[in-house]
């Protein structure tokens, strides 16, 4: 069976992990969480990077230092993973959910105009794939109604619009380093606050509260209670997983954009005759090779498509269901407006394997077991 996913994997991550071990610092913000929240900020220019626990902690403190407060609104799109949305929800918010541009899957700034309220106080974009939303169109609306915007960039990491990174145009931008992603650590992720009136309070909440960062830097003599807060900061183990990919990014990044060209040049033609439909990416995106999808004609055609890939020893995973008609979407949040290409794209859309070290051998079997039920 050809999986869909297999986590990365440079082959240096034990010897970095037995490292952390031998160091005999397990907890968090040693040397390797260090390292990689420098290479962080350095790489994608952001004021503060901080390693989190996932992507899903990281949108709960942006939540957090949003100030985020019952009876708020947030509004995002209804194609999402759960953590989007739950982070708000946690803090009292309803969700507003907005339709999807089908060409990329991300959110319609043409949608969000009119699900604005006085009640509204941030926008959540989720740069499906790695490819960036429109943040001009976003960040010009943000201005407009004094919004706070807060990216969901779990599947954006090394992803840039314009040359700017993915997670560094929002006040707060979220990365995931989950086995999933193209850069894992296991569970993790990674908090990139772009505003730096922000960072004192990011570093108490994510220290349960206390002033501890401050107080290893010196800058207070003694430690203690101050403000609200968690335990957000991932073990030295999980960072010293992440090193080496990080130390590698560039390389990933290529091989991964290897295989998704692959996969794109043998699907254009199907694409262009209308019998399926492709990502699209906008002018100047540089996005990351996360994913690559495929949209069918219907439920049916996905469903056969899923079986007869199965049936040749290929997984093709379909997506997000809908947050909107989910039972904690109903409970939490609204769709405003019309639905015309979250459920029907949401209904259509299969992902093809893709991971870094994948055969080429591998894609051919994928492309040609595709075409020939597409052919038929
Ligand atoms: C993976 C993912 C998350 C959650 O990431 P975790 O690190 O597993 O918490 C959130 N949002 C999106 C869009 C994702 O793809």
């Amino acid at each position: 069976m050809i999986p869909f996913n297999k986590p990365c994997q440079t082959g240096r991550e034990s010897s970095h992990i037995s490292a952390a071990l031998a160091s005999g610092k397990l907890s968090g913000d040693g040397e390797y969480t260090a390292r990689c929240s420098a290479w962080l900020e350095e790489r994608f220019s952001c004021a503060k990077a901080l390693l989190t626990t996932s992507c899903t902690s990281a949108l709960e403190m942006a939540a957090l230092l949003a100030g985020i407060s019952p009876g708020d609104e947030v509004i995002m799109p209804s194609f999402t993973f759960v953590s989007t949305a739950n982070a708000f929800v946690l803090r009292g918010a309803k969700i507003v959910f907005v339709d999807i541009d089908p060409l990329t899957m991300n959110i319609d700034p043409a949608c969000i105009e009119q699900a604005i309220t006085p009640k509204t106080r941030a926008i959540v974009p989720v740069h499906y794939a790695g490819v960036a939303c429109d943040m001009d169109a976003l960040s010009a609306l943000a201005r407009t109604h004094n919004l706070i915007i807060i990216e969901d960039a779990a599947q954006g990491v090394m992803g840039y619009k314009n040359g700017q990174a993915l997670g560094t145009f929002g006040t707060f931008g979220c990365y995931s380093f989950h086995e999933t992603k193209n850069y894992v650590m296991g569970e993790g992720g990674a908090l990139l606050i772009n505003d730096h009136s922000f960072v004192e309070r990011a570093e108490i909440i994510r220290e349960k509260g206390t002033n501890r960062s401050r107080f290893f830097r010196g800058q207070v003599d003694k430690y203690t209670w101050v403000d609200t807060g968690s335990s957000y900061l991932p073990s030295e183990l999980n960072a010293a997983c992440l090193w080496p990919q990080l130390e590698d990014a560039e390389a990933i990044n290529a091989a991964r954009l290897e295989i998704w060209d692959r996969y794109y040049g043998a699907f254009e033609t199907l694409a262009a005759s209308g019998r399926i439909q492709i990502p699209h990416v906008p002018e100047g995106c540089a996005h990351n090779a996360h994913m690559f999808w495929i949209k069918l004609r219907d439920l049916a055609d996905r469903t056969a498509f899923i079986e007869h890939m199965k049936q040749h020893g290929i997984a093709t995973p379909f997506h997000y269901v809908p947050l909107h008609s989910s039972p904690a979407g109903l409970r939490f949040g609204e769709f405003r407006g019309e639905d015309r290409h979250t459920t029907s794209g949401s209904d259509r859309l299969v992902r093809l394997p893709l991971w870094y070290g994948m055969a080429a051998s591998e894609t051919t079997q994928i492309t040609a077991e595709a075409t020939s039920y597409l052919q038929n």
